[in-house]
């Protein structure tokens, strides 16, 4: 599968220091596998894959990625990018009722969508009110009225007409003081020009504020076509994605975004009408990539570092040679980790209390403040620092010369103590790798 792939690649690549072409053409080789297994329509994979290329080249050593995990990490920044970008929120109109029309294929989760999107305005504090439009199939405007009990919201149809449905429902909400109408229509299979007709007419006849498209997400490769005529007849503002509980890889999603440009605004993930979200673009990066197994690649990748900078600093502390150029590296790392007990309860040999102790990161920054200002040679013999040295680098840290005089004394005492621990045996000494 992809993630294992990627695994293999990225094992493969560690430790190169900045990638060839030839690297980033086999990575993208996979890449593009792993999109089109996903049903990503084709045309679309290799624009995706044509961006991804250029952040992929330019991908160098950082300090906890290896360049093939940074490319990783590309692809799944940019497909968050594309399927994210601008995002929906629903302006209502100023002159109520906020009018949403309902278009996609049958079968597609249109009228489903209708009622959840009607309990959605609820929690949002509106009134909606269901158009059922579509007299396509008898049992569909019951089907929509079933819909309208269980989410208690009221239905209105006139079965003489679809178009005249949708016109009298906005009238029907005006008289009743409903502020939000969805008028759900009629699909067909696949798309035919009545169809398109029908709904462009609707259109015309409610002037929708919000016309939606509703994709089943398993619709895969057949996404593009669907959406691309739907926005071509009716200016698509926003899609629906229908069936996300399924095992749909996705590919619908970033298909129908890269092609029509407009936003997904919601996903439904079940036949129960609370599930319904608004989208997650990271979610179904993802989802698409099938790499959740490689995000949290990533993540131990860069844990991996950290615990692997923390057992050497600590081997040497063991010797005794550590020093406070050391601690200044340990203690960035911890920053960047978040939390300085983690990476204290990481070093062997840590001192029960050390490791228990509440230590606040805020104090880090007069300590890194006063690292910085030392000269190497300070730094790894902090006890040549005497009166005139101490008062450069107090006022170059912006701090009292005492502080200087604690900082040199506390890591002192903690370099003896480790000394100590390391002869006594009380560390895991010889253990860490020296880089
Ligand atoms: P329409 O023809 O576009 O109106 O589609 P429907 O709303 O009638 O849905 C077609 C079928 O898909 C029905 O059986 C729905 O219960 C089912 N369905 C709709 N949305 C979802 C969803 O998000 N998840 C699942 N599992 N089924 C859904
Ligand atoms: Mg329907």
């Amino acid at each position: 599968n992809l993630s294992n792939r990627l695994d293999g690649i990225v094992k493969r690549l560690r430790g190169k220091g900045r990638l060839t072409e030839a690297d980033v053409d086999e990575i993208m080789k996979e890449i593009r596998a792993a999109l089109l297994e996903a049903d990503v329509n084709v045309t679309v994979v290799r624009s995706v894959c044509n961006r991804i290329r250029e952040h992929a080249i330019g991908a160098t050593r950082s300090q906890a990625l290896d360049p093939g995990q940074q490319v990783v990490k590309a692809v799944n920044d940019e497909l968050v990018r594309i399927l994210g970008g601008e995002t929906l929120t629903v302006q209502y109109a100023s002159k109520p009722p906020t009018v949403i029309l309902m278009a996609g294929l049958q079968g597609s989760g249109k009228t489903t969508a209708t009622g959840k999107l009607a309990l959605w305005f609820k929690s949002q504090g509106r009134q909606p009110l269901l158009v059922g439009a579509d007299l396509q199939r008898p049992a569909a405007v019951e089907q929509l009225r079933t819909l309208g009990r269980q989410v208690d919201v009221p239905v209105y149809s006139d079965p003489e007409d679809p178009i005249l449905t949708a016109y009298e429902g906005v009238e029907e909400a005006k008289r009743l003081g409903r502020d939000v109408v969805i008028v759900d229509t009629a699909g067909r299979l696949s798309i035919d020009a009545e169809m398109m007709e029908q709904v462009r007419l609707i259109s015309g006849a409610v002037s929708p504020d919000y016309t939606f498209l509703v994709i089943d997400a398993m619709t895969g490769q057949d996404a593009v076509q669907t959406a691309e005529a739907f926005h071509e007849t009716l200016q698509i503002d926003g899609v629906i994605l229908s069936k996300l509980d399924g095992d749909a890889r996705g590919g619908a999603a970033l298909s129908v975004k890269e092609v029509i440009g407009r936003p997904i605004a919601f996903a439904s993930t079940g036949e129960k009408l609370d599930a319904f979200e608004q989208f997650h673009p990271d979610r179904m990066a993802s989802r698409i990539l099938g790499m959740g197994d490689v995000l949290t690649l990533i993540e131990q990748a860069e844990r991996a570092f950290e615990a692997d900078q923390a057992e050497q600093a600590a081997a040497r502390m063991m010797e005794g040679e550590f020093t406070l150029d050391d601690f200044l590296e340990q203690m960035q790392a911890i920053k960047k980790m978040g939390s300085l007990k983690s990476i204290m309860s990481m070093m062997p040999g840590m001192p029960k209390e050390l490791k228990n102790a509440e230590i606040d990161d805020e104090m880090l920054v007069p300590i890194e403040a006063m690292i910085s200002s030392m000269t190497a040679e300070e730094r790894a013999r902090p006890q040549i620092i005497n009166g005139s040295r101490r008062g450069r680098i107090a006022k170059g840290a912006g701090v009292e010369p005492g502080e200087v005089n604690r900082l040199v004394k506390q890591f002192g005492d903690m370099q003896k103590m480790m000394k100590k621990m390391g002869m006594t045996g009380g560390g895991k000494k010889g253990k860490g790798k020296r880089g």
